[in-house]
């Protein structure tokens, strides 16, 4: 601290360049929102700072009236927001204000189009924060003290929002941070005191503490300056919620539900939740934020709270405020405590219902949006296994398209008379698994089956054995036992040709010993003339490609090839003899590719193909 240089001109990092060149020019069209950014800023500053004076009172310095304080000057055409919260140290300060940390950044550069409107909305939803001071100021000029810090460690940092910023040693006598904004040519309309109360109205009547404008030396506060979880639901509009949700969620659009309720009993706490319409650009990074806050008693403990909701609800924002807890509670207490784990069983069991609760047309927004992750659940969370199973949604056969909106309960209540499972495949993609010939059978008697495309699905259903009392069977494993969905007359068909083909199945099994497992007639079938199957306990091949290409070691399993006897190349294959080892080569590595799978040796298959279309065309 003692070296560091009075005053130098640090460059922008190269993204927040690209950031204010896009907010300076025109990206926003509701300018205003600047203020809302800066005060929701101040707020966590003294959220900061109040969390940090419960092991450290000195850190008061005497001055524990936390606030927020407006003040316009209409002649320097200037609006200054400060605050007595935690402040920055100079550090804290090119690491804060110039560069941008956050998760996801890359992704979010690559996702702007060029298209203004599409990206202010992207602008939006990453969260400009401090930045958006731009859109209003030609020049900024940020003084802030780190609390703890002596008054000479002021820092004075001041930008025109170009290329690069000045940062400066100065004597700052209070704690915290003062905004100062010199407003562009055009933008005077902020220079009055009923227009600035009303924006904070607006956006920021939530905020915990005291809003003060200060105008011709009088102060008003400005907000209700309460808690807003804490006031009862009656007093809280739907803007309320919104803007909150803004605030905690740094999300500049509207959440898609929200449950707000009051605990009491053994464990008494509020909780205050969000669906948010969209997912965050890092939803799938490992080292995402959550974003549950964890107040306790109305004082900020911390954010990020993961110990507060399982990682397959990462996506749900909001608070928790305990009664119960210590204020001193720390990262490692909340892993261990028994009342976090209660709180924790109560939010997750608020937020399932609110999932559940959503109308048809918000519930496709969530599940395009979320459906992935919630599907992880299954796994995670046995205890609530039913619940989010009744909230998945598939593709089937039913439909066309890939809509994902076939729910368990849909598919259990169009069961065939008979029926006893239910019938999903697994593929790679959504075209593989629509055209799977594993189906054709279940077609032909038109029962439904769940169509699994997504990387999860495979997890999803080693976890998820049954529902409603019906197990969940795949139409690519075992012998197909259609139990009384068959007739006798079937069944006795059945075996009169499994003995026909004796014969021939064994011919095969000759041939492709290396290959596959067994061989069998089979009546999945009717228009392909053969398919892979895996043993009933074997894994599928589906999961066996999706490991190997995770690079895992996968036990060696071979496959069962079935051949269809109602087939013309299946039938003639009983009389081939000169090319009989080409057939059984040709069925084999197509069944495998119509199922998506890679062919160990394409070339040789290639050949075998080209030398029977050659015999066949008589050359
Ligand atoms: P965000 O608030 O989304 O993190 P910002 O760009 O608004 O992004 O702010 C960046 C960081 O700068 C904040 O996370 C905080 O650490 C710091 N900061 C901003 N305003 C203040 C303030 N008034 N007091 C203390 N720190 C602040």
């Amino acid at each position: 601290m003692q070296n560091e240089p009075i005053k130098e001109t640090l460059g922008f990092q190269a993204e927040v360049k690209q950031l204010l060149n896009l907010m300076i020019h025109s990206l926003y069209s509701n300018k205003e929102i600047f203020l809302r950014e800066l005060v929701s800023n101040a707020s966590d500053a003294t959220d900061k700072l109040r969390f940090e004076a419960l092991t450290d009172s000195a850190l008061f310095e005497e001055d524990s009236d936390l606030k927020i304080r407006i003040i316009f000057d209409r002649q320097a055409k200037t609006v200054t927001i400060s605050d007595n919260g935690i402040g920055m140290s100079r550090q804290e300060v090119i690491d804060n204000i110039g560069t941008i940390a956050k998760s996801g950044t890359r992704e979010f550069f690559g996702r702007l189009t060029g298209d203004q409107a599409k990206d202010a909305h992207l602008i939006g939803q990453f969260g400009v924060g401090f930045y958006s001071s731009f859109i209003v100021a030609e020049k900024v000029v940020l003084v802030t003290r780190r609390a703890g810090l002596t008054p000479e460690h002021g820092v004075r940092w001041e930008s025109s929002g170009e290329g690069d910023y000045t940062l400066e040693t100065v004597e700052k006598a209070s704690r915290g941070t003062e905004i100062t904004l010199h407003l562009r040519e055009g933008e005077e309309d902020f220079l009055d005191g009923w227009r600035i109360k009303s924006i904070i109205r607006k956006y920021s009547d939530h905020i915990p503490l005291p809003i003060v404008m200060v105008e011709e030396g009088k102060e008003e506060v400005v907000n209700q300056a309460s808690a807003l979880w804490a006031r009862p639901k009656s007093e809280i509009s739907q803007e309320q919620y919104d803007e909150f949700y803004r605030h905690v969620a740094h999300d500049s659009d509207a959440p898609l539900a929200h449950v707000h309720a009051k605990v009491e009993g053994k464990q008494e706490y509020t909780q205050l939740l969000y669906l948010p319409s969209r997912a965050p650009f890092d939803l799938f990074d490992r080292e995402s934020r959550h974003g549950i806050k964890l107040y306790v008693r109305r004082v900020f403990i911390m954010d990020d709270a993961e110990q507060l909701m399982p990682q397959y609800l990462r996506f749900v924002k909001g608070v928790v405020d305990s009664n119960d807890l210590p204020l001193n509670v720390s990262r490692e207490i909340l892993q261990e405590s028994k009342t976090i784990e209660a709180i924790r069983s109560g939010c997750v069991k608020k937020v399932l219902s609110m999932i559940e609760d959503l109308d048809a047309d918000k519930y496709r927004t969530f599940w395009k949006e979320f459906g992935r992750v919630l599907k992880e659940g299954v796994g995670e969370d046995y205890a609530n296994r039913e619940k989010i199973a009744k909230l998945l949604r598939f593709s089937s056969t039913h439909s066309d398209a890939q809509d994902e909106s076939v729910s368990l309960s849909d598919y259990v209540s169009r069961m065939k008379e008979g029926q006893e499972k239910i019938y999903f495949v697994t593929a790679e993609t959504f075209a593989a698994a629509k055209h799977s010939p594993h189906l054709e059978i279940f077609r032909k008697k038109g029962i439904e089956v769940l169509l699994l495309s997504d990387r999860v699905d495979e997890w999803l259903v080693s976890n998820l054995h049954e529902f409603e009392g019906k197990p969940l069977q795949s139409v690519a494993k075992g012998d197909l036992d259609l139990g009384k969905l068959e007739d006798e007359a079937e069944r006795k068909e059945q075996e009169k040709e499994g003995d026909e083909y004796r014969e021939l199945v064994e011919k095969i099994k000759t041939v492709l010993a290396e290959q596959v497992k067994d061989v069998r007639v089979t009546f999945r079938l009717t228009e392909s003339p053969a398919c892979l199957v895996a043993d009933q306990y074997d894994m599928g091949m589906n999961l066996e490609r999706l490991l190997k290409s995770a690079g895992q070691k996968v036990p060696a399993s071979k496959p069962i090839l079935e051949i269809n006897p109602h087939h013309p190349i299946v039938q003639s294959l009983k009389y081939e003899e000169e090319r009989f080892s080409d057939w059984s080569h040709i069925l084999f590595d197509q069944a495998l590719l119509s199922e998506g799978g890679q062919l160990e040796d394409p070339a040789g298959f290639v050949k075998r193909l080209n030398g029977l279309m050659l015999a066949l065309s008589g050359k």
